[in-house]
């Protein structure tokens, strides 16, 4: 069984800065973190694989510092990594995302199963996953809470819905998203950190993968982000005097005006 899983580096913290120029994120020099869904992805991907036997391959489209995320995932036990990092990538929409993501896909080639997580913590969009199946034609399903049962040819898992879960069948090779409640991911072992100390980050530029410039980066989104802005929310208080009685009539008389 071949597994890629979708991994984003997304910052570990609530205080993003925005590019006043691009209205992109600044991604250098903020804490990063794999994006806690892929968490739930890798380890739901090295589950399958100590039952099914193959490998688990990450995935991910970043700024060369990504590498050292994905020497994370290789601690949570995904075997080998690639990143796509270039400049002709960056300022990407999920289109241009699932894009190149996809290119990547066909590079590692002849895979079983795709595990993306459920959404990410900073775009939040929860596009990228039905994107990059459809960009690729094949099947997917979203919000995966747990794999009843999966051979090479196909899956039974339970999707939650809005109103509760259902149950589906899919054939593989497919993609899923997948929810936090479909499994506790493992720490890193002292072992598994040596691995990944030691192995090498396969790192690939959009012409290593033969990729179309006006579908990726900035160039290849249809979207852009034209302003990014924190609201701003006005509190006006005012005092109200008087007796128990004068106080609740004003406050009724405020009420009432507005
Ligand atoms: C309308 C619009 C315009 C945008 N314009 C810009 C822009 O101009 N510049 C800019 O910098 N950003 C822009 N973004 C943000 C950018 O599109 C997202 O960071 C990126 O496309 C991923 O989308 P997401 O974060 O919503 O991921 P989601 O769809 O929420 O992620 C779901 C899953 O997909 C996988 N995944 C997502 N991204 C990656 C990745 N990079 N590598 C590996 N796996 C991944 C992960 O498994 C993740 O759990 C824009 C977003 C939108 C909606």
């Amino acid at each position: 069984m071949k597994i890629i899983v979708c991994i984003k580096q997304v910052p570990g913290t609530n205080e993003v800065k925005m590019d006043p120029v691009t209205n992109t994120i600044m991604r250098e020099n903020v804490a990063a973190i794999i994006n806690p869904f892929d968490t739930y992805a890798i380890e739901e991907a090295v589950r399958i694989k100590e039952k099914l036997g193959g490998e688990v391959y990450g995935l991910s489209m970043g700024i060369p510092a990504a590498a050292e995320m994905l020497r994370e995932a290789v601690s949570l036990r995904v075997n080998k990594a690639v990143l796509l990092t270039d400049r002709k990538f960056a300022g990407a929409d999920t289109l241009a995302t699932s894009y190149a993501l996809s290119k990547g896909v066909e590079k590692i080639g002849g895979y079983d199963l795709i595990i993306c997580g459920k959404q990410a913590t900073d775009g939040d969009t929860a596009q990228v996953g039905p994107s990059l199946a459809k960009t690729l034609g094949i099947a997917y399903a979203t919000d995966i809470s747990r794999i009843l049962e999966i051979s090479r040819d196909s899956m039974r898992c339970m999707k939650i819905t809005d109103d509760g879960y259902e149950e589906i069948e899919i054939r593989l090779p497919a993609l899923i998203t997948v929810v936090k409640e479909i499994n506790m991911p493992r720490l890193p072992s002292i072992k598994t950190m040596r691995i990944a100390r030691k192995t090498e980050i396969e790192t690939v530029s959009l012409d290593d993968v033969s990729g179309d410039e006006t579908r990726a980066g900035l160039k290849g989104s249809p979207t852009q982000v034209r302003r990014t802005f924190v609201p701003v929310h006005e509190v006006k208080s005012t005092e109200i005097q008087g007796t128990a009685a004068e106080q609740s009539q004003k406050l009724a008389e405020i009420l009432l005006k507005m």
